[in-house]
């Protein structure tokens, strides 16, 4: 090799070299001591990703397809191919259809899934068969449970609400996991496509500790969730929609829409505003422009 070419790949290399240093300078930086939460554009679906404030990542739920992988390469550095826990809240298309996917590319030291075993489903097939790969490769499997308490760093964590029993095959929306992310005084409120029975059901075992400064709106606005019960006890500041513009079911439901219009709560709609991200430094949730 001639020296100048030996220089230029002296000074390529160099280069690739400091771009991972300021990457990685700019990833631990940009999360110290805040959380982020972002519900992701991934069409009619949910995808959540939230950052620890420690820097820890756990995605809730993959949408239907790979179009979770575009979105999770715009949230994470080019290097990075791990994530901490990944949770698939119940086993419908929207739900778990990206995660086989996302286990593919990611490196996963805990997922976490439902009772709700659907035999017959493709999806759910693959979403097990891609865990089995992962748990060989040593990640944990976990069913949910309510009680369990994920910690996710910089005292934030993750409650698990629901289910709170094994629950069988009748409707698998009923065995969504329920999850309460907390920072501080802050917390989302997370509820899969839980209908409004499981809803009024956590009101009665846990009333006013429900209250959460973001909720997003069950089933994708539909008027099957969103028990006025419900968002009276959460009283959230802000909801989020996580829906496709194209999706077939009119989410979000007219009814649900005037709903929030008249408990004054701003919405927020990952069709028409794209990703959605909050910032919380443990006192207050902002939204990040
Ligand atoms: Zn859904």
């Amino acid at each position: 090799m001639q020296k100048s070419a030996k220089m230029l790949l002296a000074v390529v290399l160099f280069l690739l070299c400091l771009n991972v240093v300021i990457w990685y300078a700019a990833s631990q930086a940009s999360h110290t001591g805040v959380l982020t939460v972002s519900f992701l554009n991934i069409g009619q679906g949910d995808a959540i990703y939230i950052e620890s404030p420690t820097g820890q990542q756990v995605l809730i739920d993959g949408g239907k397809n790979r179009a979770v992988l575009r979105e999770l390469s715009k949230m994470t550095p080019w290097f990075d191919r791990t994530l901490d826990v990944v949770i698939g809240t119940h086993p419908d298309l929207d739900h778990i259809g990206g995660l086989p996917d996302v286990l593919t590319r990611y490196r996963v030291s805990t997922v976490m899934r439902s009772s709700v075993h659907d035999e017959e489903g493709t999806d759910f097939a693959a979403f097990n068969k891609a865990i089995e790969t992962e748990k060989n490769a040593g990640a944990n499997e976990v069913v949910a449970a309510r009680g369990q308490i994920i910690d996710i760093g910089g005292d934030a964590y993750i409650q698990i609400l629901f289910p709170d029993r094994d629950v069988p095959l009748v409707e698998t929306n009923t065995g969504s996991i329920v999850t309460r992310l907390v920072y501080g005084d802050t917390a989302f409120m997370l509820t899969g496509d839980s209908p409004e029975s499981i809803e009024e059901y956590l009101v009665r075992l846990d009333g006013s500790k429900l209250r959460s400064t973001v909720l997003k709106a069950g089933h994708h606005g539909s008027r099957t969730s969103s028990s006025p019960l419900f968002v009276g006890f959460v009283d959230p500041e802000y909801v989020v929609f996580s829906r496709g513009c194209d999706n077939t079911y009119g989410h979000p439901h007219e009814e649900v829409v005037e709903l929030f219009k008249r408990f004054e709560i701003q919405t927020f709609d990952t069709c028409t505003n794209r990703r959605v991200t909050f910032m919380s430094d443990g006192n207050t949730v902002t939204l990040k422009k």
